[in-house]
Protein backbone atom coordinates (compact mmCIF):
# COMPACT_ATOMS: atom_id res chain seq x y z
CA UNK A 1 0.00 0.00 0.00
CA UNK A 2 0.98 3.23 -0.94
CA UNK A 3 -0.25 6.48 1.50
CA UNK A 4 -0.12 9.98 1.92
CA UNK A 5 -0.73 11.74 4.86
CA UNK A 6 -1.83 14.80 4.41
CA UNK A 7 -3.14 17.82 7.20
CA UNK A 8 -1.66 20.88 8.90
CA UNK A 9 1.38 20.46 11.28
CA UNK A 10 0.88 18.76 14.23
CA UNK A 11 -2.58 16.74 13.13
CA UNK A 12 -0.67 13.63 13.83
CA UNK A 13 0.22 12.83 11.12
CA UNK A 14 3.75 11.24 12.20
CA UNK A 15 1.64 9.62 15.10
CA UNK A 16 -0.77 7.91 12.99
CA UNK A 17 1.89 6.84 10.30
CA UNK A 18 3.86 5.12 12.85
CA UNK A 19 0.64 3.13 14.02
CA UNK A 20 0.53 2.29 10.30
CA UNK A 21 4.15 1.45 10.14
CA UNK A 22 3.65 -1.34 12.62
CA UNK A 23 0.16 -2.10 11.22
CA UNK A 24 1.23 -2.46 7.55
CA UNK A 25 5.12 -3.51 8.16
CA UNK A 26 5.81 -0.93 5.46
CA UNK A 27 8.32 2.19 6.21
CA UNK A 28 6.93 5.76 7.29
CA UNK A 29 9.00 8.47 5.04
CA UNK A 30 8.99 12.13 6.45
CA UNK A 31 10.97 14.69 5.17
CA UNK A 32 10.77 16.80 8.02
CA UNK A 33 13.23 13.87 9.92
CA UNK A 34 14.82 13.24 6.82
CA UNK A 35 15.64 17.09 7.05
CA UNK A 36 16.43 17.17 10.47
CA UNK A 37 18.62 14.72 10.61
CA UNK A 38 20.12 16.32 7.89
CA UNK A 39 20.42 19.84 9.43
CA UNK A 40 22.03 17.92 12.70
CA UNK A 41 24.49 16.17 10.68
CA UNK A 42 25.60 19.22 8.89
CA UNK A 43 25.17 18.03 5.46
CA UNK A 44 24.73 20.20 2.33
CA UNK A 45 21.02 19.50 2.05
CA UNK A 46 20.67 20.26 6.16
CA UNK A 47 22.60 23.93 5.83
CA UNK A 48 20.74 24.58 2.64
CA UNK A 49 17.05 23.55 4.61
CA UNK A 50 17.95 25.22 8.23
CA UNK A 51 17.09 28.47 7.48
CA UNK A 52 13.49 27.91 6.07
CA UNK A 53 13.07 25.14 8.88
CA UNK A 54 13.47 27.67 11.50
CA UNK A 55 11.08 30.24 9.75
CA UNK A 56 8.61 27.68 9.30
CA UNK A 57 8.99 27.82 5.56
CA UNK A 58 8.86 25.59 3.17
CA UNK A 59 12.34 24.29 1.71
CA UNK A 60 12.67 24.69 -1.23
CA UNK A 61 10.78 22.29 -3.81
CA UNK A 62 14.14 20.83 -5.75
CA UNK A 63 16.06 19.55 -2.86
CA UNK A 64 12.33 17.66 -1.51
CA UNK A 65 11.75 15.97 -5.00
CA UNK A 66 15.52 14.65 -4.72
CA UNK A 67 15.50 13.34 -1.26
CA UNK A 68 12.45 11.69 -1.78
CA UNK A 69 13.03 10.41 -4.86
CA UNK A 70 16.37 8.67 -3.63
CA UNK A 71 14.22 7.33 -0.37
CA UNK A 72 12.22 5.99 -2.25
CA UNK A 73 14.14 4.21 -4.84
CA UNK A 74 15.78 2.20 -1.01
CA UNK A 75 14.54 -1.74 -1.33
CA UNK A 76 12.36 -0.99 1.47
CA UNK A 77 9.89 0.59 -0.24
CA UNK A 78 9.52 -2.15 -2.84
CA UNK A 79 6.05 -3.06 -0.66
CA UNK A 80 4.46 0.53 -0.22
CA UNK A 81 5.23 3.06 2.26
CA UNK A 82 3.75 5.50 3.98
CA UNK A 83 4.65 9.43 2.97
CA UNK A 84 4.68 11.92 6.34
CA UNK A 85 4.58 15.75 5.15
CA UNK A 86 5.55 15.05 1.48
CA UNK A 87 4.13 16.30 -0.76
CA UNK A 88 3.48 19.77 0.47
CA UNK A 89 2.89 21.86 -2.72
CA UNK A 90 1.79 21.29 -6.46
CA UNK A 91 4.81 20.50 -8.30
CA UNK A 92 5.70 17.97 -5.73
CA UNK A 93 2.81 16.20 -5.97
CA UNK A 94 3.57 16.56 -9.76
CA UNK A 95 7.19 15.21 -9.41
CA UNK A 96 5.72 12.36 -7.60
CA UNK A 97 3.00 11.14 -9.99
CA UNK A 98 6.18 10.57 -12.30
CA UNK A 99 7.49 8.18 -10.33
CA UNK A 100 7.02 4.92 -11.83
CA UNK A 101 4.58 3.66 -9.24
CA UNK A 102 1.24 4.66 -8.18
CA UNK A 103 -0.11 5.96 -4.96
CA UNK A 104 -3.12 4.35 -3.69
CA UNK A 105 -4.98 6.77 -1.12
CA UNK A 106 -4.10 10.19 -0.03
CA UNK A 107 -5.23 10.68 3.90
CA UNK A 108 -6.13 13.95 5.03
CA UNK A 109 -6.42 14.52 8.74
CA UNK A 110 -8.99 16.76 9.11
CA UNK A 111 -8.28 19.36 12.43
CA UNK A 112 -9.10 22.75 13.26
CA UNK A 113 -6.21 25.59 13.64
CA UNK A 114 -7.07 26.28 17.22
CA UNK A 115 -6.35 22.45 18.33
CA UNK A 116 -3.65 22.99 16.12
CA UNK A 117 -2.15 25.93 18.36
CA UNK A 118 -2.91 24.21 21.59
CA UNK A 119 -1.44 21.00 20.70
CA UNK A 120 1.86 22.09 19.50
CA UNK A 121 3.20 23.76 22.22
CA UNK A 122 2.88 20.66 24.06
CA UNK A 123 4.54 17.99 21.64
CA UNK A 124 7.64 16.70 23.08
CA UNK A 125 9.81 14.76 20.26
CA UNK A 126 12.79 12.38 20.43
CA UNK A 127 15.74 13.81 18.60
CA UNK A 128 17.36 10.37 18.24
CA UNK A 129 14.54 7.85 16.96
CA UNK A 130 11.87 10.54 16.19
CA UNK A 131 8.82 9.21 18.10
CA UNK A 132 6.58 11.86 19.29
CA UNK A 133 4.60 12.43 22.19
CA UNK A 134 2.58 15.08 23.83
CA UNK A 135 2.44 16.13 27.46
CA UNK A 136 -1.43 15.52 27.93
CA UNK A 137 -2.63 13.21 25.20
CA UNK A 138 0.46 11.31 24.47
CA UNK A 139 2.77 11.09 27.95
CA UNK A 140 5.71 9.05 27.67
CA UNK A 141 5.82 6.93 30.82
CA UNK A 142 8.84 8.45 32.07
CA UNK A 143 8.33 12.51 31.96
CA UNK A 144 11.04 13.60 29.56
CA UNK A 145 11.98 10.64 28.23
CA UNK A 146 11.48 8.52 25.20
CA UNK A 147 9.60 4.99 25.34
CA UNK A 148 11.07 4.16 22.63
CA UNK A 149 14.66 4.40 23.13
CA UNK A 150 15.16 6.12 26.26
CA UNK A 151 16.21 9.59 25.30
CA UNK A 152 15.60 12.99 26.76
CA UNK A 153 12.93 14.56 24.97
CA UNK A 154 13.25 18.22 23.52
CA UNK A 155 10.64 21.08 22.27
CA UNK A 156 11.22 20.86 18.63
CA UNK A 157 12.81 24.43 17.62
CA UNK A 158 9.73 24.87 15.38
CA UNK A 159 7.26 24.75 17.40
CA UNK A 160 7.46 28.37 18.77
CA UNK A 161 4.47 30.06 18.59
CA UNK A 162 5.13 32.89 15.83
CA UNK A 163 6.92 29.79 13.82
CA UNK A 164 3.85 27.52 14.51
CA UNK A 165 1.79 30.31 12.71
CA UNK A 166 3.93 30.28 9.65
CA UNK A 167 3.58 26.95 9.36
CA UNK A 168 -0.51 27.28 9.40
CA UNK A 169 -0.23 29.79 7.26
CA UNK A 170 1.86 27.96 4.94
CA UNK A 171 -0.18 24.88 4.61
CA UNK A 172 -3.28 26.65 3.88
CA UNK A 173 -1.90 28.64 0.95
CA UNK A 174 0.61 25.58 -0.31
CA UNK A 175 -0.76 22.20 0.83
CA UNK A 176 -4.51 22.80 1.45
CA UNK A 177 -5.39 22.85 -2.23
CA UNK A 178 -3.58 19.00 -2.55
CA UNK A 179 -7.29 17.88 -0.91
CA UNK A 180 -8.75 18.91 -4.16
CA UNK A 181 -6.07 17.73 -6.58
CA UNK A 182 -6.49 14.58 -4.72
CA UNK A 183 -10.30 14.22 -4.81
CA UNK A 184 -10.51 14.69 -8.59
CA UNK A 185 -7.97 11.65 -8.73
CA UNK A 186 -10.23 9.96 -6.61
CA UNK A 187 -7.46 9.14 -4.06
CA UNK A 188 -8.80 11.05 -0.86
CA UNK A 189 -9.90 10.17 2.05
CA UNK A 190 -10.35 12.07 5.32
CA UNK A 191 -10.39 11.39 8.90
CA UNK A 192 -11.06 13.75 11.57
CA UNK A 193 -9.31 14.30 14.37
CA UNK A 194 -11.05 12.81 17.34
CA UNK A 195 -9.82 12.83 20.86
CA UNK A 196 -7.16 10.01 21.84
CA UNK A 197 -4.56 8.68 19.68
CA UNK A 198 -5.87 5.23 19.61
CA UNK A 199 -9.39 6.54 18.58
CA UNK A 200 -7.79 8.46 15.76
CA UNK A 201 -6.13 5.08 15.28
CA UNK A 202 -8.99 3.20 14.84
CA UNK A 203 -10.91 5.51 12.61
CA UNK A 204 -7.49 5.91 10.45
CA UNK A 205 -7.85 2.20 9.78
CA UNK A 206 -11.52 1.80 9.28
CA UNK A 207 -11.29 4.64 6.34
CA UNK A 208 -8.41 2.52 4.92
CA UNK A 209 -10.21 -1.10 5.38
CA UNK A 210 -7.22 -2.72 7.25
P1 LIG B 1 7.38 18.53 9.54
O1 LIG B 1 8.14 17.76 10.56
O2 LIG B 1 6.76 17.63 8.50
O3 LIG B 1 6.38 19.48 10.15
O4 LIG B 1 8.45 19.41 8.74
C1 LIG B 1 9.24 20.38 9.40
C2 LIG B 1 9.73 21.41 8.41
O5 LIG B 1 10.51 20.78 7.40
C3 LIG B 1 8.64 22.15 7.65
O6 LIG B 1 8.12 23.25 8.38
C4 LIG B 1 9.39 22.58 6.39
O7 LIG B 1 10.23 23.68 6.65
C5 LIG B 1 10.28 21.38 6.13
N1 LIG B 1 9.61 20.38 5.27
C6 LIG B 1 9.26 19.10 5.60
N2 LIG B 1 8.68 18.47 4.57
C7 LIG B 1 8.66 19.36 3.55
C8 LIG B 1 8.17 19.32 2.21
N3 LIG B 1 7.59 18.23 1.72
N4 LIG B 1 8.32 20.44 1.46
C9 LIG B 1 8.92 21.53 1.93
N5 LIG B 1 9.39 21.66 3.18
C10 LIG B 1 9.27 20.58 3.99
Amino acid sequence: MRIIMLGPPGAGKGTQAEALTKKLDIPAISTGDMLRDAVSRETAIGLKAKSFMDAGQLVPDDIIIGIVSERLSNPDCANGYILDGVPRTLVQAEALDQQAVAIDVVLSIEISDEEILERLGGRRACPNCNAIFHITSKPPKEEGICDECGTELIIRQDDNPETIKNRLDTYHKETKPLKEYYESKGLLKTVDNVPGVEETTAAVFKVLGI
